[in-house]
């Protein structure tokens, strides 16, 4: 008697853990109880951003949530599209290209199976090279890391190099991490990186202190016609001071730092994610000061793909 007692109650606790793991997962199996949030590299900012959002998202939803390594934006999406993560970092162009299955996925296609939930802050795109090269015409012949495998940066570089009327053919090409790459430029391996990040990079900030790199300008003209072509790029300056140890503003480009979810995600969870990453600004910005530039009314700018249906409801509840 005692026994069955014992039983009905574990089956009637775990019927209810099912049915707040539905509502809350959109899946009944224990599969989705978990989030996976797709970064970056260690020595990027994604990765920062994304493990103080995990810690607080932990704590706020009770259910395990990890920051995943990755090579950035173009990786992310295929971590989503594959199911390993449910949450991703991605610039807002790849995620854009993603979507329409153009650019970096004409082969793989479209990928519909997903939708953004903010746009967080600004992401420049630095090209960091040696003093005595003083444009990116000059990078001719030199040696120069586009970015990680699976990066958003690679195809900022492509695009960057295009404007400039130069290709891979130009350039002796490294794939490097941010960490990486200034590894490489200290040992004399490189000449030159590209990064596409937010303002300060700390893998900068540690290079530009050193005072044998400085920041090569996207000037006014060819940043008009990289927007002409490709319409996910703003004019960004980086301001004087940004990096100590590198004199000057750089005028150059500069492409969104979005979140997008599965779209497997339950409208409750991602409400939840957003009111989490919003009331928490405070705490992101201790890690990162990227946390700063959260901010509800322009977290819905450059973003041409649907939102989720849960991102919606935050944003459009008030
Ligand atoms: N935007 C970069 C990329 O997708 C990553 C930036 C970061 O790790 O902070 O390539």
């Amino acid at each position: 008697m005692r026994k069955n007692v014992v039983i009905q109650f574990a089956l009637a606790t775990a019927a209810i853990l099912l049915l707040v793991g539905y509502q809350f997962f959109g899946s009944a199996g224990g599969e989705l109880a978990k989030i996976r949030i797709a970064t970056g590299g260690s020595s990027g900012i994604y990765f920062a951003y994304g493990n103080a959002l995990a810690d607080m998202l932990e704590k706020r939803m009770n259910v395990p949530v990890t920051a995943i390594q990755s090579g950035g934006s173009v990786d992310n999406i295929r971590l989503l599209k594959d199911g390993r993560a449910e949450i991703a970092f991605v610039q807002n162009d790849i995620m854009t290209y993603a979507y329409n299955g153009t650019n970096f996925f004409s082969t793989e296609g479209e990928f519909k199976d997903f939708s953004a939930i903010a746009g967080i802050y600004a992401e420049t795109c630095q090209v960091v090279a040696r003093r005595e090269i003083s444009s990116i015409s000059d990078l001719n012949g030199r040696r120069v890391s586009v970015g990680d495998e699976g990066s958003g940066t690679e195809l900022n570089a492509i695009q960057i190099l295009g404007a400039y009327g130069m290709s891979y053919a130009d350039i002796d090409v490294d794939h490097l991490s941010f960490g990486a790459s200034v590894s490489a430029f200290r040992d004399g391996k490189i000449d030159a990186f590209f990064c596409t990040a937010g303002v300060p990079t700390p893998a900068i900030s540690q290079l530009a202190a050193e005072g044998e790199a400085h920041i090569l300008s996207v000037g006014d003209a060819h940043a008009r016609s990289l927007i002409s072509r490709y319409p996910f790029y703003a004019q960004q300056v980086i301001p004087n001071g940004a990096y100590p140890g590198i004199d000057g503003e750089a005028e150059t480009v500069a492409v969104k730092a979005t979140l997008v979810a599965s779209n497997k995600l339950s409208d409750q969870a991602v409400h939840q994610i957003l009111k989490t990453l919003f009331d928490g600004k405070g705490e992101i910005s201790k890690i990162v000061p990227q946390g700063d530039d959260l901010n509800r009314d322009t977290a819905l700018e450059g973003i041409p793909i649907p939102l989720h249906p849960g991102a919606e409801k935050y944003f459009f509840e008030k």
